[in-house]
């Protein structure tokens, strides 16, 4: 049987670190769907090509090279934009800054989610992102929506940062996760939300493991009213 696992949620809620190691459990493979409209901001800050030009980004979408390396042991996605491993410069402010923008336009979304969809085809997958239960999988099996307060979404993310080596400011990344949430979910096309059937995890106060476990109690079938 094929097994997709869908999970949705705003920037720091866990979504990549619970996915990934769902993955690792269940022994599948894992998507980061947030990783390829980072590397085509990359690409377009790099190309000199305005955000907001919708025309211009489909053009760089179609001609840059992206190609993701599943890394069986460890789960990870590594992003190579051009031959060049974009894996740590994708996760740089500057593309914090501007992703959203980016992937707010529908011409942009729809090359990217098709790629996501024939990727998810190829088998059993853990995809997480923001518009995964609602559009990339619609049919995934499980759909989680992992959800966390805008302060703890902030410290994560700023841990995160910090550890690849950036200097950040909380309340600087507070206002940057706001403000990446209203365009996220405010957006036109494909917006950020929940999934009629999907299930929400709050991980405000939940380890790591924690979560996981939820997650896992979820898809055995332990928890469905969560
Ligand atoms: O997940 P991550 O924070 O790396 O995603 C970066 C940005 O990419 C999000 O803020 C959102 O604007 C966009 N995104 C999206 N749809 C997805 C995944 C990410 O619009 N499926």
């Amino acid at each position: 049987m094929r097994v997709k696992i869908a999970i949705d949620g705003p920037a720091g809620a866990g979504k990549s670190t619970i996915a990934r190691l769902l993955a690792k459990r269940l022994g599948l493979r894992y998507l980061d769907t947030g990783a390829m409209y980072r590397a085509l901001t990359l690409a377009a800050l790099q190309r000199g090509v305005p955000c907001s030009d919708e025309e211009a980004l489909l053009r760089v979408a179609t001609s840059m090279d992206l190609k993701i390396v599943f890394e069986q042991e460890t789960k990870s996605n590594l992003i190579y934009l051009d031959g060049e491993d974009v894996t740590f410069l994708i996760r740089q402010p500057e593309v914090n800054a501007n992703v959203s923008l980016v992937s707010s336009h529908k011409k942009v979304r729809d090359f990217i989610a098709a790629l996501q969809k024939e990727i998810g085809r190829q088998g059993s997958i853990v995809m997480d992102g923001r518009d995964i239960g609602t559009v990339v999988m619609p049919d995934a099996n499980w759909k989680i929506f992992l959800q966390a307060s805008v302060g703890e979404r902030a410290r994560r993310r700023m841990r995160e940062m910090q550890r690849n080596g950036h200097d950040v400011d909380i309340l600087e990344l507070e206002e940057q996760i706001r403000q990446r949430d209203h365009l996220d979910s405010t957006r036109e096309n494909s917006p950020l939300r929940k999934a009629e059937d999907a299930i929400e995890v709050d991980t405000t106060h939940l380890s790591i493991e924690d979560v996981v476990d939820k997650v896992l109690a979820i898809i055995r079938g332990a928890d469905r009213d969560v």
